[in-house]
Parts: C-alpha cells; structure tokens; sequence
C-alpha cells in the first residue's frame, strides 16, 4: 500500500470496479490514523474490506536496532524485504526532536554511488534503490514507533531526504513517495516543511520543480570546480556553472518566497578559509534572499580522510557570509554519539552486522 500515491491507488481501485473515494478513504486510515488492519477501516464495508486485505498489504519495515542519543535523536536501522537471493539490504532512518518541529531524516537508497569524498555511505558504495513503499514506510514506522495518533499530535512536523542515497538518482521512486507526504489524504506535510537533498543531478532538479512543489537543497560543498570536483564527483558531469543555472530555473517556477538551501560540509583546511567564503558569495550573489547557507560542521567516521573545521574557521566563515547579505546558519550536529549525524549513516552497523550474522554474507549498503 504504502508504495501507492493516490492517483495509482484510486486507478487500482476502479480496476476492481470500486469508486475512486473508497481509496481516499483508505488512505486517510493508514497516514492520518497510523491503522495497517483493514479490518479496522469502519466505513468501508466488510466485502470491500475482505478485497482489500487480498490484494494488498500495509506492512511496515523489520527493525533491527533502535538507537537514542544523549540529546534525544533516534536512530533506527531497518531491513528492507529480501528478494530471493539477494543479499541483506538495511537502511538508516533518523529522527531529530526540536523544541518546535520534528524531522525525520529518511534514506531513499540503500547505499549510494555518488561518492562523496567526506561521506561514509558512499564508503560501502551502492547496493540497490528503494521502492516508493520502502521510502514511505520509513515516514509511517517513525510515526508509529514515536506515538500512534497520527492525526493530533504532530511528531512529524519536517521529512528529509537526507538519509542514505542520492533521492534524484531514485527519482521515479522519489516523486510518488512526495506527493504521499504533501497529499492531505497522505501524511499531509506542508510543501516547505519535505526537502529532497541533490548533490546536483541537473536534469532531475529540472524535473523535480515541474512535477512536485517541495523544499530544495543542495550539496555544494565547493564553489570552484576543482575543488568540488574531488568532494562531490558528479561535479564533473554537472559543474557548479551548470547547477547553478538549474537552480535559477527551479527557482523562476515558484513563488517569490521560495529559497534554495546550500550545504556545505566544513572540512578543516580544505574549504573553510576566508578565500573560500568569499568565493561563495560570490557564486550565490545573483541570488539574494532565495538563497540560504548550510553549513555542515563535518562529522568524522572510520577511515575518513578529513577533519572537522575549528569553531573559529566556522565562525570566520559565516561572518565573512553574513557581511555580504547571505543568510548562513550553522547545522547544530545531532546523534553523532549514535553514528546519525550527516553522512555518518550505515558505517558501523555494517560492522557489527557482521559479526552478530556470523558467516552469513552481508551486504548493508
Ligand atoms: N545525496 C543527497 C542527500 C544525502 S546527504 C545529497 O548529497 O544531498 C545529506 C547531507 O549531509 C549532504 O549535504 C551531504 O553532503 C552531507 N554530508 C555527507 N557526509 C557528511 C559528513 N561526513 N559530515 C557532514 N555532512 C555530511
């Protein structure tokens, strides 16, 4: 059910010669009231309810650990279902609790094969997409592991597809998984409260803002090619003058409030001096307020080859920012005790996956 936006469950529906509102209705139980009986559906009739619960299944992912930090995140290693011979696929999904929102960080491949310098999912590389069902499931099993009524109580105020994978890679996947979220038959997520995180697939960015209003981030790390060429690879097929110029297009097609949030991943002494700064505003000049800075203190895993930047390199950084009109805010680490913070999904547990399966060959990636 869950891999169904209500276009493609409404048509399945009619199919099986029921009125298109039924699979609204039905919806509605699974995102608004977290129900996964069909049995429990009390206004639709019992011989529908019977058809119902043979064609289709509500079943959420098997979790395989739970984890909470110190400072309240959660993280939950889940294991997708497992095709015949193929190898153990897990995932990682992340809540963040603040004061006034709840985010979940959710993976839209497991594994992923941009490879990323500084990231340690790309380490493990890619073992295959995720369906929209396994995307959306992760949004419903963090609803219901957090708290039950969907309908009062907002746990999930923000989704982010900023967990494993490169969303724009999956993006036939990706695109019903949004209109789930945004769809008031769905979870009902306001437009600017989902973000789909690229690290820059130009042509998807320009299919994302004509199919699906959503927030967009993107994983800049870099404002000169060279350089971004050897933290983020894709740069080489799609270089920072392309992207930016995506970026305006994305932009053009949407309201006037509507912004672009840029990553950046501070790596002590590779991206983080002064020229730096200037050189990224100089790139994200043209673009004024639509244009917001993320910049990301780097978290360390096994094997990396980086370092975070000093707090003060931070500091410079943004200031130098700021001074030139650019709105900078500087991503708080959360759960890195846990192994969840940015791009430090799936490392260890593929480790210690290992040894609790034995010998039995596991592939988490
Ligand atoms: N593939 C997508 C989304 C996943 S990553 C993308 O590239 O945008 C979410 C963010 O975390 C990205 O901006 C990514 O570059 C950043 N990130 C990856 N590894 C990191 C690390 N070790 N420390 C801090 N941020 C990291």
């Amino acid at each position: 059910m869950f891999g169904l936006d209500r276009a493609a469950l409404r048509e399945q529906f009619e199919k099986m010669g029921e009125a298109g509102f039924r699979a609204d209705q039905v919806m509605l139980w699974i995102y608004r009231r977290g129900v996964s009986d069909f049995e429990l559906m009390s206004n639709i009739g019992k011989a529908l309810r019977a058809r119902l619960a043979a064609h289709f299944v509500i079943r959420p992912p098997e979790l395989v650990t739970e984890q909470v930090s110190v400072d309240g995140t959660r993280k939950w290693v889940l294991k997708l279902e497992q095709a015949e011979g193929k190898p153990v696929t897990m995932i990682e999904t992340v809540y963040i609790p603040e004061a006034n929102r709840g985010t979940l960080c959710i993976s839209s491949q497991a594994g992923c094969a941009m490879d990323c310098s500084f990231c340690s999912t790309a380490q493990g590389g890619f073992s295959r997409n995720m369906s929209t069902a396994e995307i959306v499931a992760q949004v419903w099993f963090a609803g219901k592991t957090l708290g039950g009524d969907f309908q009062n109580e907002r746990v999930i105020s923000n989704v982010v597809f900023m967990g494993m994978g490169e969303p724009l890679a999956n993006y036939n996947n990706v695109l019903p998984a949004i209109r789930i979220l945004l769809d008031d038959f769905g979870f009902g997520l306001s437009k600017r409260r989902v973000t789909v995180s690229t690290s820059g697939l130009v042509p998807f960015i320009d299919r994302l803002g004509g199919d699906v209003d959503t927030a967009l981030a993107i994983s800049l790390h870099a404002a000169n090619d060279k350089l971004r060429d050897q933290l983020v690879p894709i740069n080489k097929k799609y270089p920072i003058a392309e992207l930016m110029e995506a970026c305006k297009r994305y932009l053009a097609g949407k309201d006037r409030k509507s912004h672009i949030i840029y990553e950046y991943v501070m790596l002590d002494g590779v991206n983080d001096q002064p020229e730096h700064a200037r050189e990224l505003a100089k790139l994200l000049n043209g673009q004024g307020q639509a244009a917001k800075v993320n910049l990301i203190p780097f978290n360390p895993f096994p094997e990396a080859r980086y370092k975070r930047s000093t707090p003060e390199a931070i500091t410079r950084f943004s200031e130098i920012l700021r001074a030139k009109g650019l709105l900078t805010m500087t991503r708080r680490t959360r759960g890195d005790d846990i192994d969840a913070a940015c791009g430090q999904l799936v490392g260890k547990v593929q480790s210690k996956q290992k040894k609790r399966l034995g010998d039995i060959p596991v592939r988490v990636q």
